[in-house]
């Protein structure tokens, strides 16, 4: 997605060689216009999946998962990564390492909002070993309902999360793939000369 492109080449930053920072428009600040953009182009792969819901993980693949839910008509429930003492009802829960904060979390989502027999998208910002897209489909499962896909805003190419999703024969559509962060530099897949 070149508007999404555009964005990290001017704002993204690399504190390291596997760390990419955009929180100037979509961790920490969000840009509206591009997570619109971000939700039409989510609804325009999965237009033909039948999607029913959307799940997503607290807090920054929320606004990406609203605006798809918007396009796409369908509600979005996001989990939640640390259990609320309001949620004293019945919930599924799975554990899910964190890459950037290197701690798992158990992560919940009340079973009211993730009935049975949907087709669930689940949507995320980053993917980098899949901890959290493998988490939210172990969710999805044990509710009894399928994923019909994966959206994810940047995967970073070079982590393994991408493989492992689509060996288990998940369907992937990532916005922007990074092929690597090292020098400081961002490079897309498609920019990687082979
Ligand atoms: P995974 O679960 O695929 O290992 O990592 C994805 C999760 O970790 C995302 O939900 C995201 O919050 C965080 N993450 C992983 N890599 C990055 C990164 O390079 N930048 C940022 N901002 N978040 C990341």
């Amino acid at each position: 997605m070149e508007m999404l492109k555009e964005k990290i080449r001017q704002e993204g930053l690399v504190p390291s060689d596997n760390i990419l920072k955009v929180d100037s428009f979509l961790n920490h600040q969000i840009d509206p216009v591009l997570m619109m953009a971000i939700g039409e182009e989510f609804a325009r792969l999965f237009a033909d999946a039948g999607i029913t819901k959307i799940l997503t993980i607290e807090s920054s693949g929320i606004a990406a998962a609203l605006t798809a839910g918007l396009k796409l008509n369908v509600s979005l429930v996001f989990a939640r990564k640390k259990k609320s003492v309001l949620m004293n009802e019945d919930v599924y829960m799975t554990d899910v390492h964190s890459f950037t904060k290197n701690e798992t979390n158990q992560v919940t989502v009340l079973k009211k909002f993730l009935p049975a027999g949907e087709t669930i998208l689940i949507i995320d910002d980053f993917l980098a070993n899949g901890e959290a897209a493998l988490g939210l489909a172990h969710l999805v499962e044990q509710a009894g309902s399928t994923v019909a896909g994966i959206g994810i805003v940047i995967e970073k190419a070079f982590q393994n999360g991408g493989a492992r999703l689509r060996e288990k024969g998940f369907r992937v559509e990532s916005l922007a793939r990074i092929a690597s962060l090292t020098a400081g530099e961002v490079t897309f897949v498609e920019e990687c000369v082979q």
